[in-house]
């Protein structure tokens, strides 16, 4: 049996979402709490660039930033 490796651990145990990028004039989008690419998508069970399994519990208390540009 393979032995699961601690960064494949990590990514199968859910990562609250804790931040949401302002983008005027569209809206708000939440940050993957891993690999902090903007997601297009809210409440996706999974991170669609690094796969990261996500908790959205805080996602309403999150942390809005500003677009970085
Ligand atoms: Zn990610």
């Amino acid at each position: 049996m393979k032995k699961a490796s601690a960064q494949e651990l990590s990514f199968r145990v859910p990562m609250l979402v804790t931040q949401a990028r302002l983008f005027r004039p569209d809206g708000v989008y939440p940050v993957c709490p891993q690999c902090s690419v903007t997601m297009d998508r809210e409440y996706q069970n999974y991170c669609g660039f690094c796969g990261q399994h996500l908790d959205w519990k805080a996602y309403k208390k999150a942390e809005i930033v500003c677009r970085e540009d």
